[in-house]
């Protein structure tokens, strides 16, 4: 295998191969765009090193060529003393992870080369030991694992008050020896001077770096596989703090934010690397730099210009510029919010650059559902405390914590908590995905808070300045005195900027306005109202709700539902009717069975009554009841307790005696759904007698009835006899049909399709059943392990195992549409409302997908997109 490309191999198709960094770099290489030379180690390489714990053989030849090709190409040799090539070793994998594997620059220099970069820069001293701490100190933490702290403290030790840019050569030589002496205490060895052996550990490292504990914990946070390994990037180094004259930088070509065009960035004078996220020194503003460097700036823009209409899309990128002259260190096509999302899509379109089918491509159906959360009242009374950046859209309220750690342990209790750091940075991870929001007082738009909060979908707000933030007194102070201790609620609004203090009622977003009354007032719902409309007629897949009451029924038609998918009918046994049921199950004789019966009937009647008339003449499929029977009755513990007493009665005997007797030691597999309706004669009788009255009442309405848990289709065939007989007695028409829910009605489809109209997917149970475990037992006893282990990397009761579940779905499919060909197929499980499944549904050939009302524009819009 071939491990290594130069940048001028490589093109913007290979993220595989040479991960997101790599392939952008070999693509900008190719543009012609200033690109310091440097070639790429493959991930492939890095898995072959992970796997097997040593590099495949032939690595380090390639490597060595591409180096000497390098050298030769740039004049000099790696660490050469009088005039050092030097490089950075840098990770990159397929997916962006902002900041969680590692990078080390300046790559090179020892105790003679570094006279040679001073001389290089003109007598430059100061700036070639700056370089040669910096490269001490992240080659020590990141590569010889040294606490990052001790290098801090020693620097903040000389630097005092003043800024890191104030030291002069000889504090930044002495620091030089400290750090040194350091690295000889934490590892005893001395730090490493042949330049090969540090670009070869620090090559070592990248690698390792997949696997350090943040990036895996973003991976399963963002659903990246595990296995992906990085690449490598060596790439020559140009240097952002040789003077004031040169500096660093990071910018969009768009707001990320808003998604409006104009100029966004920061920019620091004299520095480099990752100064400008880590938030050492206050950057300015990027606009600003036009009037430090007008002809870098102006080139800047048109190279942002050429990246957009080459990308086609919002991109992002690192920039160095050394002594006047300008270098391209990184793009990538950027992360934005939702509202970006939705905004730039449409621009491009208008632009021209892309289609309209593109445009419904390019936005996800989470980000819809991030636009539907809602937003602050506008009208509420507050006491707004300070104003920051509108780093991440959305309102969110909680306690106030200071650490990741304590922003963990309050939400593991349940609390709501807004995580508050002076900047955040990798290790805040945990806390920050614990935390309903993100507010700092330090950092841009471009911080490392801001960048992971978008790519979160979490509320943040940024570089909130006028805030004093002391961690160790888990207080911030606000102008004015407000002091805000742990535990104090506040609430941040991610879309303005501003923080309160206490809870601000919330209200619904502007797009949930568009969907419930199609209030069309702002270009975010203009563009979400474009991008619907052409999802809607490119999908083929219907959307249906999941609802019960007549409310819900209406709020689907209203964002967009075609009818109901699943309306489930046991909390319409609960509340007053509990006592009706009891009567029900304690019936001795037929004659009181049939007056429980009798009795519940006319209330069911009126139940789908009203979702009838909410849904006018979309179709409506109810399911007979479901859940086992000893759900409507006193708790067991309750009732013994009482039954002890002096005050129990006959009845309560009675009770007690019935619910041991129908105890059941796993009901999920016990005596329900359709067992339950051939085991309790008159029950599912007498629902199909209050749905068909319902429906002959209602003008048009088409009810479906669902027949839950059918495992043999002599279950089904005989309770379909039953309804049939009801249906033809009041003289109504209803399609019969059947949940597909346990492995065997998938494996049996061909026999149940000949006695169902149609199936609908029950993929909550069919999950569970499919693999075994109940779901309420097991999603915090040990799904966290299984994730961990990469078992599976998202809980199938999120998305839809392909493999397995999928496997019988597609069986289900297939042979019941050859029992018989107009077979209407839907899902009703959860999953049909999440994307993936979505996708799923679509690829193997479902009519429709059932969904909670809330998700049905999500549904809509992936369903286009599955079409697309
Ligand atoms: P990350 O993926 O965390 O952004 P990078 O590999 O991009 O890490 O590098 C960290 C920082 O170092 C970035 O600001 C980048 O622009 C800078 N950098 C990387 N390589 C070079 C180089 N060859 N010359 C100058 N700066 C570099
Ligand atoms: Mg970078
Ligand atoms: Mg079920």
């Amino acid at each position: 295998a071939k491990y290594v490309y130069d940048f001028t191999e490589g093109n913007r198709n290979l993220k595989d191969l040479l991960g997101g960094k790599g392939a952008n770099l070999a693509e900008m290489t190719n543009l012609g765009l200033p690109v310091p030379p440097g070639f790429t180690i493959t991930s492939e390489a890095c898995r072959h090193y992970l796997a097997e714990g040593a590099e495949p053989d032939g690595l380090s030849e390639e490597v060595a060529e591409h180096l000497e090709a390098l050298e030769a190409q740039m004049g000099r040799r790696l660490g050469q003393a009088d005039d050092p090539l030097l490089v950075s070793v840098r990770s990159g994998a397929k997916f962006s992870m902002p900041g969680m594997m590692e990078t080390v620059l300046n790559i090179g220099l020892n105790d003679e080369s570094v006279h040679g970069l001073a001389k290089q820069a003109g007598g430059n001293d100061r700036f070639a030991w700056d370089s040669y701490r910096r490269l001490i100190q992240m080659f020590g933490k990141t590569v010889l694992g040294i606490d990052g702290e001790r290098f801090e403290q020693a620097l903040d030790a000389v630097k005092g008050k003043r800024q890191d840019t104030d030291l002069d050569a000889g504090e930044l030589q002495g620091l030089v020896e400290t750090f040194k002496g350091i690295v000889r205490e934490e590892t005893g060895k001395d730090f490493p001077t042949d330049p090969r052996e540090q670009m070869r550990l620090a090559v070592m490292a990248v690698f390792d770096s997949w696997n350090a504990p943040r990036a895996i914990l973003y991976r399963r946070q963002e659903r990246i596989p595990a296995d992906l390994g990085t690449a490598v990037n060596i790439v020559a180094m140009v240097f952002g703090n040789v003077g004031n004259d040169s500096g660093t930088g990071v910018a969009f070509t768009r707001d990320p934010g808003s998604g409006r065009q104009g100029i966004y960035g920061d920019y620091l004078q004299n520095a480099q690397g990752e100064d400008v996220v880590a938030g050492i020194r206050n950057t300015i503003p990027l606009e600003e730099l036009e009037r430090i460097d007008k002809q870098s700036y102006d080139e800047l823009l048109a190279i942002m210009r050429t990246l957009e209409n080459h990308y086609k899309d919002l991109c992002d990128i690192e920039f160095t510029i050394e002594r006047g002259k300008l270098w391209m260190l990184q793009t990538r096509v950027g992360k934005r919010t939702a509202a970006a999302a939705f905004r730039i899509a449409t621009q491009l379109v208008d632009q021209g650059l892309i289609t309209l089918d593109e445009a419904v491509t390019r936005v996800t159906g989470d980000q819809l559902a991030q636009l539907m959360f809602p937003r602050f009242d506008g009208g509420a009374a507050k006491q707004k405390i300070a104003k920051g950046m509108n780093a991440s859209p959305g309102a969110a309220v909680g306690k106030a914590v200071f650490s990741s750690e304590r922003a963990v342990e309050l939400s593991e209790q349940g609390e709501d908590v807004i995580l508050i750091r002076r900047e955040t940075n990798p290790d805040d991870l945990a806390g920050m995905i614990a935390a309903k929001g993100i507010l700092t007082s330090r950092g841009g738009k471009t911080s490392h808070a801001a960048v992971v909060a978008r790519g979160m979908g979490k509320t943040c707000v940024c570089g909130a300045e006028e805030l004093e933030v002391s961690t160790r007194e888990r207080t911030f102070t606000a102008p004015g005195g407000v002091v805000v201790s742990e535990g104090d609620v506040i609430s941040i609004d991610g879309t303005s900027g501003e923080v309160f203090l206490g809870e601000v009622p919330v209200v619904d977003s502007a797009v949930v306005e568009y969907f419930e009354r199609g209030i069309q007032d702002d270009d975010l719902v203009g563009a979400v109202d474009r991008i619907m409309r052409r999802a809607d007629a490119a999908r083929r897949l219907g959307v249906r709700a999941n609802a019960d009451t007549p409310e819900d029924a209406a709020r689907a038609r209203r964002f967009g539902g075609e009818g109901i998918g699943l309306c489930r009918t046991e909390h319409m046994f609960l509340g007053e009717r509990r006592q009706l049921v009891e009567d029900l199950v304690l019936a001795s004789t037929d004659e009181d069975r049939q007056a429980a019966l009798d009795a519940l009937e006319p209330l069911q009647k009126t139940d789908f009554l009203g979702i009838f008339q909410a849904m006018g003449g979309d179709p409506v499929t109810i399911r007979l009841i479901d859940p086992p029977l000893h759900e409507f009755l006193p708790d067991i513990v309750d009732l013994s307790v009482k039954a002890a007493t002096d005050e129990a009665t006959e009845k309560d005997h009675q009770l007690l005696a019935a619910v041991k007797r129908l105890h059941e030691q796993n009901p999920m597999l016990g005596l329900r759904g359709v067992r339950l309706g051939l085991v309790i004669p008159g029950l599912f009788a007498m629902q199909v007698r209050a749905i068909a009255q319902a429906a002959k009442e209602v003008p048009g309405a088409k009810p479906e009835i669902m027949i839950p848990l059918v495992a043999a289709v002599q279950e089904l065939e005989s309770v379909r006899e039953e309804a049939r007989g009801i249906l033809a007695e009041v003289g109504v028409e209803a399609l019969i049909g059947t949940m597909i829910e346990v492995p065997r009605a998938a494996l049996t489809a061909a026999q149940i399709a000949e006695a169902a109209e149609f199936f609908s997917f029950g993929t909550n149970d069919l999950t569970q059943m499919a693999w075994g475990f109940s779901r309420d037992d097991v999603e915090s006893a040990f799904f966290p392990k299984y994730l961990d282990l990469g078992i599976f990397g998202v809980s199938p009761f999120e998305t839809l195992d392909r493999e397995g579940v999928g496997r019988l779905v597609e069986i289900a499919v297939a042979e019941g549409r050859s029992a018989r060909p107009d077979l209407h197929l839907g899902i009703c499980g959860e999953h049909g409302g999440d994307p993936d499944s979505i996708h799923f549904c679509h690829d193997v050939g479902l009519d429709y997908v059932s969904c909670s009302p809330f998700r049905i524009p999500v549904a809509r819009l992936e369903a286009g997109r599955a079409a697309l």
